[in-house]
C-alpha cells in the first residue's frame, strides 16, 4: 500500500523538471500528489492525522524560505522524508541552510536537477521511511503490550520520541549487521549493514523468513530454537557462501522477551570476521614456525656442541703429539746428519754403504711420521702459495695410477673456472696421496677412485653448526671410493692420531690426522660421507683467494754447492750442534758455535765477521731467537739469518704461515737441503758485496761514454743491500732507476708508471720473478725483461728475456743492458 509522494512546487526554475519527474514516478507505480508551498503543510498534517502520512515530500528548493517550510513540514509529520531539489550550483549553500535549521531531524536530503541517480535516491528514501515506520509499529505494539501508561506530559513524550529516534539511527548506522526476527523467525527489521553483508536488497528483507539468509544452516536453526527455548544468548561462527565466496561470520543470537518472560523474537548481530580469521591463521602459522625454529636451533646447537667437543678433543691430542714430534725431530736430526757424514766417508765400502742406506731410509720414514704428527698438531710450517688445485691433481695422475694399481680406475673431474686457493703444494700432494691410499685399502683389489674439484659456497646456515669455519667461497676437493665404507663409530675417530682399523704393521693411524691438521691449518673444512658396504667420500673445502696462481721455481732442483763464508751456529742441543757444525765444515764453511742467545750475542759483539746466523727458534735463556736476530742485524747489518726448528712457534710463524722474509728450514733436514738454503742466502749476500766493490772502485766514468741511453728501469730484488747498490750502480750508468723489494710492490708501481726494462731476481719471497715478469708484460707489452738468477737461464716463457747470472759484475750488467736495448 503505497502512500502518496507529495510534490511541492511553485517557483519557476525547477517546476518543469519536477513535473516531468512526477510523471515518471507515477508511471513507476508511485502515487504522486501535487501541492504548493502555501497548502503543503496543511495537506501533510491532515494526512498524518488520518494515519496516511506521506512517505516522501519532494520540495522544489526554488520556492524560497526552505528552512521555514522544512520546519513546518517536520512539525506536521515526524516520519516523512523531506527531499529538496535544486540546481548543482546551489547544493552547498542549501545544505548549509538546512544544517542550521533546528528541529527538522535527520530524514532529509538534497537532490540535484538532472542527476540520473535521483530516481534511485527517491526510491531509497521511500523505503527508508517504510522501514522506520515498521519498527515504530513494533515498538508501539510492544508498548501497548506492556500497557505502559502514555507519557503524561509533552516533555516526557518528546524525550521518548528523541530516544526512539536515537535508537533508530544507532541501529541503522551500526557497522554490525543487525537483523530482528519475530517469534516465527520472520525478519522484522534489518539495517543497511545487514543488506550489504548478505548482498540482499535491504527493502526486500522484512517479511522474509530467516531461512532466506545466506547463513542459514541446520546449525543456525538450532541456535534459534535454543534461544526460543529460553537461552539468553548464543554466539557462534559460521562460514557462509555469499555470491560464490565463502565468508566467515560471527552471529550473536539474543533472546527478546516481554516482561512475563514469554518469547517475542530474536535479534541477530552479525559480524564479518575475515580479518580476525586471517590474524588467527597467521598466529597459528607463526606458532608453528616458531616451534620449527626452536627445534632447528636446538638441533643446530647440539650439532655445534658435538663439533666443538670433537675439535677440542683433537686440539688436546694435538698439543701432546706436537711436543713429542718436536723432541723426536731433534733426535732424528742427529742420526740423519751422522749417517750422511758416515756415507761420505764410506764411499769405497759397499757393504757399509748399503747398511747406511737402509738406516737413512728408516730415518726418512721416521721423519715422515713426525711430520705427520706435526701436521696434525698444526705445527708444520706451511708455505702456502696461490694455487690452482686442478694443476696439482693433473700432475699427480701418473703417481696415483701407480700407487693404486691397475685394477682400480681413477677418474678426475675438474669443474670449469676453478677458483684459486692458498695451499702448501707439497703438503697438499701428501694429503691427496694419503687419501688415495686409504681408498685403495678400503677397495681391496678393485673399484673406482673419483677425484672432483669445483667451486663451492658455504652459507651461514651450513657453517652455523660448525665450530670454526667462516661462511664464504671455497674450492672443494672431493675424493670418493667404492670401498668398504665406515661405521659411524669409525667415522667419529678417524682423525685421531694412531687410530687405525688396519692390522698391526699395516696402518699407522696418522694419514687422516695429517689431512685434518693440514685442512685446519689452511683455514679449511673437512667432511666425511660414508656408508658401510657402499663407499666413502671425503670433502675438503679450502678457502678461495683472489690472486693469480703463483708459478714457483723449484729450489729443490738447484745444485748443491758449499762456500767459504763464516756461519754462527746457535743450538742448545749439544749433540745436534756438533753434527751441524761438522756438516757445515764439510761444505767448506767456517763455523762458530753458541748454545744460547747470550753467548751468541757475545760472539757477534766481539768484532768477528759473521756472514750467516743459523739459529734454533726455541732456546733457553733470556735472549729469544727473534731478539737475537734483531740484534745481529744491528751489530752486523749485512748478516743473513736462517732459523731452524722441530716445530715453529708464533714468534716466527703466525697462524702456521711463515712471516714474509723469514727464512726457515724445518727439522729434520738433509745435508743437501741445508746446503742449498745457506747457499741461496749467501749468494745474494755475495752479489751485494760484489756491487759494493764496484761502487767503491767507481770505474763508472770510463763506461759512461758507451753506456746505453737512459731508460726507465724497474729493479726488483729482495735483499735490501743488493737492491740499494744495484740501483745506485745503474743510476751512475745514467739510467732512470726505480727499486722494489717484492713482486707485489713492483706490480703496484707498474700499475701507475711505464718502464722500459724490468730487471728482477727470480727467487723472491711471495710472487716469483717469473710470475712478476708474466704479469708485467701483460700490462706493459713493450717491456724488456732481464732475470738475475743463481739458477741459470729461464727459457720457459713465450717472450724473449735476457738473463744476468749471479754473481755478476759491471761488464755483465752493461752487456745485458745492451741486449735489453735490442729491438725484439
Ligand atoms: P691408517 O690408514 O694408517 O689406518 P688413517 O688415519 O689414514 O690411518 O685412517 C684411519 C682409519 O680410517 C683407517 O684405518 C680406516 O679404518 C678409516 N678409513 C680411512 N679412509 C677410509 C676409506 N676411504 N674407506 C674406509 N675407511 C677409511
Ligand atoms: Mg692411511
Amino acid at each position: 500500500m503505497n502512500r502518496p509522494i507529495l510534490l511541492v512546487s511553485g517557483g519557476e526554475a525547477c517546476a518543469t523538471y519536477l513535473l516531468a519527474l512526477g510523471d515518471r514516478l507515477r508511471s513507476a507505480g508511485f502515487p504522486v500528489e501535487p501541492a504548493t508551498p502555501a497548502d503543503a503543510v496543511d495537506i501533510v498534517r491532515g494526512k498524518a492525522q488520518a494515519g496516511e502520512a506521506p512517505e516522501l515530500v519532494l520540495i522544489d528548493a526554488a520556492t524560497g524560505h526552505v528552512g521555514v517550510l522544512a520546519r513546518m513540514l517536520r512539525a506536521a509529520c515526524a516520519s516523512a522524508h523531506l527531499m529538496f531539489v535544486c540546481r548543482d550550483a546551489q547544493i552547498s549553500s542549501l545544505r548549509l541552510e538546512l544544517q542550521r535549521t533546528p528541529m527538522i531531524g535527520a530524514y532529509w536530503s538534497i537532490g540535484a536537477v538532472g542527476d540520473p541517480a535521483l530516481e534511485r535516491l527517491i526510491r531509497e528514501a521511500v523505503h527508508g521511511t517504510r522501514r522506520r515506520l515498521k519498527l515504530r509499529t513494533t515498538l508501539d505494539k510492544a508498548n501497548s503490550l506492556l500497557q505502559a501508561p502514555r507519557p503524561a506530559d509533552g516533555l516526557a513524550y518528546r524525550r521518548l520520541l528523541m530516544s526512539e529516534h536515537y535508537l533508530e539511527s544507532f541501529l541503522s548506522q551500526s557497522s554490525d549487521a543487525i537483523v530482528a526476527l519475530d517469534h516465527r523467525s520472520t525478519i522484522l527489521y534489518s539495517n543497511a549493514s545487514a543488506a550489504a553483508l548478505f548482498a540482499m536488497e535491504g527493502a526486500a528483507m522484512p517479511g522474509l523468513h530467516a531461512s532466506a539468509l545466506p547463513c542459514w544452516t541446520p546449525g543456525f536453526a538450532q541456535y534459534l530454537d535454543q534461544v526460543a527455548g529460553g537461552a539468553r544468548f548464543q554466539s557462534a561462527e559460521f562460514d557462509c557462501d555469499i555470491g560464490g565466496r565463502t565468508l566467515p561470520i560471527e552471529i550473536v543470537f539474543s533472546r527478546v522477551a516481554d516482561e512475563t518472560g514469554s518469547f517475542l523474537g530474536t535479534t541477530l548481530v552479525v559480524r564479518d570476521i575475515t580479518t580476525r580469521r586471517i590474524a588467527q591463521n597467521r598466529l597459528i602459522a607463526h606458532q608453528a614456525d616458531l616451534e620449527q625454529l626452536v627445534t632447528e636451533r636446538t638441533e643446530a646447537l647440539r650439532a655445534t656442541e658435538v663439533a666443538l667437543r670433537q675439535s677440542q678433543k683433537l686440539e688436546a691430542i694435538g698439543k701432546l703429539t706436537g711436543g713429542v714430534a718436536h723432541d723426536f725431530n731433534n733426535i732424528l736430526q742427529v742420526i740423519a746428519s751422522n749417517l750422511e757424514m758416515l756415507q761420505a766417508e764410506s764411499r769405497d765400502n759397499p757393504l757399509t754403504l748399503s747398511r747406511l742406506q737402509k738406516a737413512i731410509a728408516s730415518v726418512d720414514r721416521g721423519a715422515k711420521l713426525s711430520s705427520q704428527l706435526l701436521s696434525f698438531a698444526r705445527r708444520q710450517p706451511l708455505q702456502p702459495v696461490p694455487t690452482n688445485l686442478g694443476r696439482i691433481v693433473r700432475d699427480m695422475d701418473d703417481l696415483l695410477r701407480r700407487a693404486l694399481g691397475e685394477s682400480i680406475d681413477v677418474e678426475t673431474i675438474v669443474g670449469g673456472g676453478l677458483w684459486i686457493t692458498m695451499v702448501d703444494r707439497n703438503q697438499l700432494e701428501n694429503v691427496i696421496l694419503n687419501m688415495a691410499i686409504n681408498a685403495r685399502d678400503a677397495m681391496q683389489s678393485e673399484g673406482r677412485l673419483t677425484i672432483e674439484l669445483g667451486n663451492a659456497m658455504l652459507d651461514d646456515a651450513y657453517v652455523d653448526a660448525l665450530a670454526d669455519v667462516p661462511a664464504g667461497q671455497y674450492v672443494l676437493l672431493a675424493i670418493s671410493d667404492t670401498g668398504s665404507g665406515m661405521t659411524s663409530e669409525t667415522m667419529e675417530r678417524v682423525f685421531e692420531p694412531f687410530f687405525t682399523t688396519k692390522p698391526e704393521g699395516e696402518g699407522t693411524g696418522l694419514g687422516l690426522s695429517m689431512v685434518y691438521g693440514f685442512v685446519k691449518q689452511s683455514g679449511g673444512h673437512i667432511r666425511i660421507y660414508s656408508e658401510v658396504g657402499h663407499g666413502t667420500t671425503f670433502k675438503i673445502y679450502l678457502p678461495r683467494v683472489h690472486a693469480n696462481e703463483a708459478l714457483i721455481d723449484d729450489v729443490r732442483r738447484a745444485p748443491v754447492s758449499g762456500g767459504s763464508e763464516t756461519v754462527l751456529v746457535v743450538e742448545d742441543d749439544l749433540t745436534l750442534q756438533g753434527t751441524v757444525v761438522e756438516m757445515l765444515n764439510g761444505l767448506g764453511y767456517k763455523t762458530l758455535k753458541a748454545s744460547d742467545g747470550e753467548s751468541a750475542l757475545t760472539i757477534l759483539n766481539s768484532g768477528l765477521h759473521i756472514d750467516l746466523l743459523f739459529t734454533d727458534v726455541v732456546m733457553p735463556g733470556k735472549v729469544k731467537s727473534t731478539e737475537l736476530a734483531r740484534q745481529a742485524k744491528l751489530i752486523q747489518p749485512g748478516i743473513e739469518i736462517l732459523f731452524t726448528s722441530g716445530y715453529t712457534q708464533n714468534a716466527i710463524v703466525h697462524g702456521g704461515r711463515l712471516d714474509p722474509g723469514v727464512e726457515l728450514i724445518s727439522k729434520p733436514y738433509r745435508r743437501d737441503d741445508l746446503a742449498r738454503k745457506i747457499g741461496h742466502l749467501l749468494a745474494n749476500k755475495r752479489q751485494a758485496a760484489t756491487l759494493q766493490r764496484v761502487l767503491e772502485g767507481k770505474p763508472v766514468l770510463s763506461v759512461e761514454a758507451h753506456a746505453a741511453p737512459a731508460r726507465r728501469i724497474l729493479v726488483v730484488e729482495d735483499n735490501p743491500d743488493a737492491l740499494d747498490m744495484l740501483c745506485e750502480l745503474l743510476r751512475m750508468l745514467g739510467q732512470d732507476v726505480h727499486g722494489a723489494s717484492s713482486g707485489e710492490q713492483a706490480i703496484r708501481l707498474l700499475a701507475t708508471e711505464t718502464f722500459h726494462v724490468l730487471l728482477t731476481d727470480v727467487g723472491l719471497p711471495g710472487m716469483s720473478g717469473i710470475d712478476l715478469a708474466i704479469q708485467a708484460r701483460h700490462s706493459q707489452p713493450a717491456l724488456k725483461v732481464i732475470f738475475a738468477s743463481g739458477y741459470g737461464a729461464i727459457d720457459e716463457l713465450d717472450f724473449e728475456t735476457a738473463s744476468l747470472p749471479k754473481p755478476y759484475d759491471l761488464a755483465d750488467l752493461q752487456r745485458v743492458l745492451e741486449i735489453g736495448e735490442r729491438p725484439t
